[in-house]
């Protein structure tokens, strides 16, 4: 972002919401939304009352990932009802379009919908609403920031230099628009073979802790590439919802997150 964004009006807090926590990336498919499910259902599993707003505008997933597809009502027309999954109350933009239609708005139409999103969704009353951005740094990126008092923002990574590149992009606009980063994750930080229990570092290793230390922020947590995660997700149960290793891993961070 080259130019400071003037708000038209400054950020405002959700009713009843306690704290906002973003998560963004500099690409897709680094696992973001991945790593938001699984947080949400964490923090639930915590005693949280927690919320998931799916803002990935061109490629929502939480409700494929969370495992619901109903269309949420508004008896009022004006009220959005959201949905529940896990113990965690959920909305996503996906749940509002046709989900084999691309989409093709333009900014304000964007921050239309994510201001419905924030201000029309009855959410009640949350510990933590985690909002699971779309990749990169875009309008609906500076519309969050802009509109809504975010605690702070976690940036998901793959260790490979090129995504490393883009994570660096996603968190100087954080800086510039004065979120906290609260911690960086290294997603897909290593492979153990199931067989043999070799360890293959396959995107590289270290890249995001290394730029953890180097700005300043906590480095939350590297995540193995593991197949059940991939498999929770696409069946609409996070891998957190159960119990592994990596649900006690998803539960480490959820703790960190949420003092
Ligand atoms: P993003 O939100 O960054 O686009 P997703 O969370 O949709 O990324 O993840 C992309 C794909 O990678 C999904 O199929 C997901 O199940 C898979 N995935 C994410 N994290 C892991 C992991 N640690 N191990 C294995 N597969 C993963």
């Amino acid at each position: 972002i080259g130019r400071h964004p003037t708000p038209q009006v400054g950020p405002a807090k959700v009713s009843g919401v306690d704290r906002i926590l973003a998560i963004g990336s500099g690409k897709g498919g680094v696992g973001k939304s991945t790593v938001s499910s699984n947080l949400a259902v964490a923090l639930a599993r915590q005693g949280r009352r927690v919320g998931l707003l799916d803002a990935d505008i061109y490629g929502p997933s939480q409700p494929r990932m969370m495992g619901v597809n109903k269309r949420p009502g508004s008896p009022d027309g004006k009220t959005i009802i959201p949905l529940q999954a896990h113990g965690v109350t959920m909305m996503s933009i996906g749940l509002m379009m046709d989900p084999d239609k691309a989409v093709v708005w333009r900014g304000p139409m964007l921050m239309g919908a994510l201001q419905q999103m924030l201000g029309q969704v009855a959410w009640g009353e949350l510990d933590v609403l985690l909002v699971d951005l779309p990749p990169g740094t875009g309008d609906v990126q500076l519309t969050l920031c802009q509109r809504a008092e975010l605690t702070g923002a976690i940036v998901v990574s793959t260790p490979q230099d090129v995504a490393l590149l883009d994570a660096r992009k996603a968190l100087d606009m954080f800086n510039t628009l004065n979120t906290p980063v609260l911690g960086l994750i290294e997603n897909m930080s290593t492979y153990i073979c199931p067989n043999c229990g070799h360890e293959a570092h396959i995107f590289g290793h270290g890249g995001v802790a290394a730029e953890a230390d180097k700005i300043g922020v906590p480095f939350l947590a590297a995540l193995p590439i593991d197949l059940d995660t991939r498999l929770a997700g696409d069946a609409g149960t996070p891998i957190a919802a159960g119990s592994s290793p990596m649900a006690e891993a998803y539960a480490a961070i959820a703790r960190r997150l949420v003092a």
